[in-house]
């Protein structure tokens, strides 16, 4: 069945059917085929069915079209699978597109996507239709996943159904050999959405130092100038926002590098049409605020998503013809961050938008396509070896995971913090859109509203569902009252699984999870677990030796208490109260953690982190959880590694000699010296492991992973030793992750029944 690589006598006539599988549907897939088809002197005929994409060929060039095909689908087709059949020759004069045929459903929904090339010289041609038009799309770019609601995918289960096509877009969309050929959000000033307000008039109060809302692909967003502290430090007091770093949204790569330090990877990630906010090391003379990221050396960057975006560059560029000024683009960059309410999902609705984001915004910019499902815009880390991701969402979704093979149909529910959903289908794991913290009631509304909307999109139907093993989650709640069979899956078992997952690794796989939170059976709080894992089950092996969380959760945005308990566990508490002399609970700390007063124990790697920085002075408390270990990281010049830890004799890796380290030095060296001393020591327990069990393939997984010199540091030493150390690269370390691995396990559950 290897068509691109046999060969055969070259005058031959030959037919061929051939089913292409994928995302080959609303992609512009059948007028390629046409084209294709013409260049090759080839007769036959194209249409799309239930499993995608079925077309005949006859004629003397059938490999060379398959080749072709293979080689050079269009821009947003993913293809799976290219199966082919001789069959007998027909002799038709033509090739045709077949209209689809009836009632076979669009077997797949692709994602938001950035205006393509086309599309943008359109958009900066004064002699084109669509001249300066912010709602341009084609087959090759534009919004899929927010717009629609339901298959099969067309216009009347899209948000575009209230617009109907002027003459002249109608008749793009029926030409098999137009770019809008079935593009089903296509329009034009004259028949599409329109923007409540002039691009000019948003321009002018952005130069002002307003704070604007403007209604993008996936919901609204918030903008201002990313150079004025006056107007950050504004928008931080509105929206109560006191530390979490906003994105910054230029013009062009030219742009982003006035800001930051783009590497080749960064570029290419920054490019991507997934248009991912793009965490980069930020410039000494970037001219950026500092209130966009208090503490930090990184600044999340993105290049325009949408034409509208573009349209605000190009107003402050004088409006010029063509592309290329976005060479030597204007000089300005626009805080770009979503608008909600702190902690509550992003604004979608338009009378919400002006009831909750009125005390906010000075402007609101809005227009009358709905947006169906809300969907943040995702953001990466460059990583040598590609992105990895801090939040998966807008240009990623709902873009498949592929599996090893066909699984069971399984829906997962995801955990508590930064939730996500996943649903298989086949050999596909659908892993939703960030859907936030699950703490209040506008969130989990969403949650609901997201596993409908993915449900209905996939076209699964599941035989189980999946949710954390923390007995008291909204998340497990719902999982409960869905009428499903329930898997309970542990926290940090999700997390290695989900690397398994994505890695298509079966059989047992031992890892390190190392993590903020996750929910142990023993009753103490999980996150940095030595576990073997197979399938559905898991064994762990070994934990962080712990330490007392005293305050519970509490601990969390709190790092001094962690940095008492390290220094009660040394037998040094007195030290705790002139150490933190501005805690107002720290005198009385020592007997709290003594008298295990909501002080459970825990291993996790992320509280060890909080015990690190506060020890250092670094951060007592944060703003968001793992902001410590962040601003902690961000001291780190070079890891410096030392012996400084050791082991219980149940063989847990003990940190105490490290933090005892840790009280006498400066923040910088003591930041270094944690790195460099944990990648050493983790590294070498599980090289250890590996070497006692004979595996030569390791998992790392959790939160804790986005630590970049951490995450490098142990790759590199393990990579060193011998090992293949698998890491997760297409769904999120943390718990946007999770949901992933929950369905791995459930599937696995659900066959081993
Ligand atoms: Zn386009
Ligand atoms: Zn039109
Ligand atoms: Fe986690």
């Amino acid at each position: 069945m290897d068509a691109l690589r046999s060969h055969e006598p070259a005058a031959v006539t030959a037919r061929l059917r051939v089913r292409v599988r994928g995302l080959v549907q609303g992609v512009g897939f059948r007028p390629r085929v046409y084209t294709l088809a013409q260049r090759h002197a080839l007769t036959g005929w194209v249409r799309n069915d239930g499993e995608g994409v079925l077309l005949e060929v006859e004629g003397r060039a059938t490999r060379a079209f398959l080749a072709d095909l293979a080689h050079a689908p269009p821009p947003l087709a993913r293809i799976d699978a290219i199966e082919h059949d001789p069959i007998p020759t027909q002799g038709e004069q033509a090739f045709r597109i077949d209209p689809s045929s009836a009632g076979a459903a669009t077997t797949r929904i692709g994602p938001d996507t950035v205006v393509c090339d086309g599309c943008l010289e359109e958009l900066f041609d004064p002699t084109d239709r669509r001249w300066r038009y912010p709602f341009l799309n084609c087959t090759h770019c534009g919004p899929r996943y927010t717009i629609t609601r339901g298959l099969p995918y067309d216009r009347p289960r899209t948000a575009m159904a209230p617009f109907s096509m002027c003459e002249a877009c109608a008749r793009e969309y029926a030409d098999p050999l137009d770019r809008r050929f079935h593009a089903q959000p296509t329009a034009c000033p004259d028949c599409g959405p329109q923007l409540s307000v002039p691009i000019e008039t948003v321009v002018t109060a952005l130069a002002a130092g307003a704070i604007v809302a403007i209604k993008g692909l996936g919901g609204y967003q918030l903008a201002c100038d990313a150079r004025d502290s006056s107007v950050v430090e504004r928008l931080r007091r509105r929206k109560h926002r006191d530390a979490k770093p906003f994105a910054v949204m230029v013009a062009s790569l030219a742009a982003a590098s006035r800001i930051a330090h783009v590497d080749d990877q960064a570029a290419a990630l920054l490019a991507a049409r997934e248009r991912p906010i793009v965490l980069l090391p930020r410039r000494e003379d970037s001219g950026l605020s500092d209130a966009l990221a208090p503490g930090l050396d990184t600044v999340g960057v993105m290049l325009p998503a949408a034409p509208l975006h573009y349209l605000l560059f190009h107003e402050v560029a004088g409006r010029p013809s063509g592309t290329a000024w976005l060479d030597a683009p204007p000089d300005v960059a626009w805080v770009m961050t979503s608008a909600n309410p702190a902690g509550q999902p992003l604004v979608i609705d338009d009378d919400e938008a002006r009831a909750s984001l009125g005390g906010i915004a000075d402007l609101i910019v809005s227009h009358d396509r709905g947006v169906l499902v809300r969907n943040d815009d995702s953001v990466v880390q460059a990583d040598r070896r590609g992105p990895v991701f801090v939040r998966r969402a807008r240009g990623y979704v709902p873009t498949p995971i592929h599996l090893d093979r066909d699984r069971p149909p399984v829906l997962a529910l995801g955990g508590y913090l930064k939730t996500t959903i996943c649903v298989t289908r086949g050999r596909e794991a659908y892993l939703s859109q960030h859907v936030g913290d699950l703490d209040d009631h506008a969130t989990r509304r969403f949650h609901d509203e997201v596993r409908e909307h993915l449900l209905a999109l996939v076209q699964s139907t599941p035989i189980a569902v999946a949710h954390d093993l923390h007995p008291d989650f909204p998340s497990t709640r719902a999982a409960r009252s869905v009428g499903l069979p329930t898997v309970a899956v542990q926290h940090h078992h999700a997390h290695l699984a989900a690397v398994a997952a994505e890695h298509r690794h079966t059989g047992p796989l031992l890892g390190l999870a190392l993590d903020g939170v996750g929910y142990g059976p023993d009753g103490t709080i999980w996150g940095g677990e030595l576990l073997d894992i197979d399938g559905a089950r898991y064994e762990r092996l070994a934990r962080l030796a712990p330490l007392r969380q005293p305050g519970g959760d509490r601990a969390a945005l709190e790092p001094w208490r962690m940095a008492a308990a390290a220094l009660w566990a040394l037998g040094r508490g007195e030290e705790i109260e002139s150490r933190f002399p501005a805690e107002r609970s720290a005198p009385a700390i020592a007997s709290v953690i003594e008298r295990r007063l909501n002080t459970p124990e825990t291993s996790s790697l992320g509280r060890m982190f909080d015990a690190a920085a506060a020890l250092l002075g670094v951060a007592t408390t944060s703003a968001y959880e793992g902001e410590a270990a962040m601003r902690l990281e961000a001291l780190v010049r070079r890891p410096v590694t030392s012996e400084a830890f050791g082991f219980t004799p149940e063989g847990e890796l003990d940190l105490r000699p490290l933090f005892e380290r840790l009280a006498g030095v400066d923040a910088q060296t003591g930041a270094e010296l944690f790195h460099g001393t944990l990648i050493h020591a983790l590294a070498g327990w599980l090289e250890d492991h590996a070497h006692g069990r004979g595996r030569s393939t390791v998992a790392l997984g959790g939160g804790c992973l986005l630590n970049r010199v951490l995450r490098q540091g142990l790759v590199e030493t393990l990579e060193a030793s011998g090992l293949t150390v698998l890491t997760p690269r297409l769904a999120p370390p943390g718990d946007g992750g999770l949901s992933l691995g929950q369905a791995w396990v459930a599937a696995h559950t659900v066959e081993g029944s």
